[in-house]
Formats: structure tokens, sequence, C-alpha cells
């Protein structure tokens, strides 16, 4: 469960000062999967970050499944990322020069734990991609490198996952494979938020938050 309470984000630059979230209330619920949409500079990624813990609110309070992670050390907000929250970006962030499959074991690498062969391989094979394990990136076509990226995701076995812009970078037919991935991974219980600003992909979400100029304007479940 997310609960942002009054959660503002302001970047200084110099003598400038802006405000990115302005006092924003958002609670999500778990198994829920949430489309943030929003048009570019209204603050999606700011809050992206901060919910997946790569940042902290400047005021206001963020509580994660009741831990509140907006005044945690750096060490310990690590912990709570591998822990709970799965990643995906809009260019994949894959390493370049090593496997599909090492690049989905890599979280565990930092997680720890056994088997992490093992596990990286079912993580593959639950996105369809069991038998692209030794490609490298680069031999995979994006919607291909996207679902890698979500089996890295979901390797650690998050119980949230965060996508900024999943589909940014794919065609028609590769989102609707992605988002059909998310659809299935939410229906099997893991909530899934993601920041988009196409309304096709946020068709795919159960519930819709818009954003604008730092705040919530738009709220709406379907
Ligand atoms: P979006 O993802 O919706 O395009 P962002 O969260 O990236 O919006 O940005 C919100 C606002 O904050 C924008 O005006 C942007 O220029 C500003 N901003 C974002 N990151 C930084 C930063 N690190 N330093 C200064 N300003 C930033
Ligand atoms: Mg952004």
């Amino acid at each position: 469960m997310i609960e942002l309470e009054g959660v503002s984000k302001v970047y200084r630059t110099g003598a400038l000062e802006l405000r990115a979230l302005d006092a924003v209330d958002l609670h999500v619920d778990d198994g829920d999967l949430v489309a943030i949409m929003g048009p570019s500079g209204s603050g999606k990624s700011t809050m992206m970050n901060i919910l997946g813990c790569l940042d902290v609110p400047s005021s206001g309070a963020y509580r994660l499944d009741g831990i509140d992670v907006g005044r945690m050390s750096d060490n310990r907000l690590a912990d709570v990322r591998l822990q709970k929250i799965g990643f995906v970006f809009q260019s994949f962030n894959l390493l370049p020069r090593t496997s599909a499959l090492a690049n989905v074991e890599l979280p565990l690498v930092y997680a720890g734990g056994r088997d992490r062969r093992g596990r990286a391989r079912r993580a593959l094979e639950r996105v369809g991609l069991g038998d692209r394990g030794d490609h490298r990136p680069n031999e995979l076509s994006g919607g291909q490198q996207q679902r890698v990226a979500v089996a890295r995701a979901l390797v650690t076995d998050p119980s949230m996952i965060l996508a900024d812009e999943p589909t940014g970078n794919l065609d028609t037919a590769s989102t609707t494979d992605v988002m059909n991935l998310f659809v299935e991974l939410n229906e099997s219980g893991r909530t899934v938020v993601l920041i988009t600003h196409e309304p096709e992909v946020a068709e795919f979400a159960k519930r819709v938050v818009t954003l604008r100029d730092g705040r919530i304007v738009g709220d709406e479940r379907r």
C-alpha cells in the first residue's frame, strides 16, 4: 500500500526554485493497476522517483506498506527498493555487453539468495523469452528487450512494479505485448504503477491519475 501525504518536491538550481510536486496526496491499494498521466514537465518522473525510493520528498510523508520511507537513510532505502520494488524504464536500461539471462540475474547479485541462475531463467520464461537467454540486448527487438527488463524487475519477487513510460520506445504491437504482460502480472496480485502520456496505454489501467503542474487534477477508476 502506497500513501503519499502532502508530498512536495522542490528542485533548487542556484537561486531558482522549482516546485515539481505540490502537496500531493495519493493512496494506491495493493493489487491495483494505476496509470499516471500528464503532460511533459507535470511531475510524473519526480513522483516515480519518490514512489520508487530513488529520491525523497522535500516535505510531506511517504509510507510504503506502513513504513515511513520519507525519512530513511540511503542504505535502508536501498534495501526497501531491492525487497519491494521492481523498476522498468523507457529506454530498457539493459547492460549491452552481456546476455539477457545475466541482465535478469543482476538484481539477485545484490539481493543474494540461492539458485540465482534458475530464478533468472524462470523470470525470462514468465515473460515468454525462455529461449532468448543467451542473446545480447542488441540481438533482440525493442519489445523483447523491454520484456527482458520486465523479467529483471520481477526476479526479486517485488510486491510493486514501477514503470516510467515503459512503452515510450515501442511500436504498437510491442506496446500491446508489454501492456498485456503488466495486466497479467497485476492479475497475479502485483501492484503496478506506470507512467505514460499515451491514452491507449492508460486504457490498460484500472485507475488513471492525472498530474498537471505538480498537482493531481484527475483521478478516475474504470
Ligand atoms: P515529467 O516526467 O512529467 O515530464 P518531471 O518530474 O521530469 O516531469 O519534471 C517536473 C519539473 O521538474 C519540470 O519542470 C522539470 O524541468 C523539473 N525537474 C525535474 N528534475 C529536475 C532536477 N533534477 N533539477 C531541476 N529541475 C528538475
Ligand atoms: Mg518523465
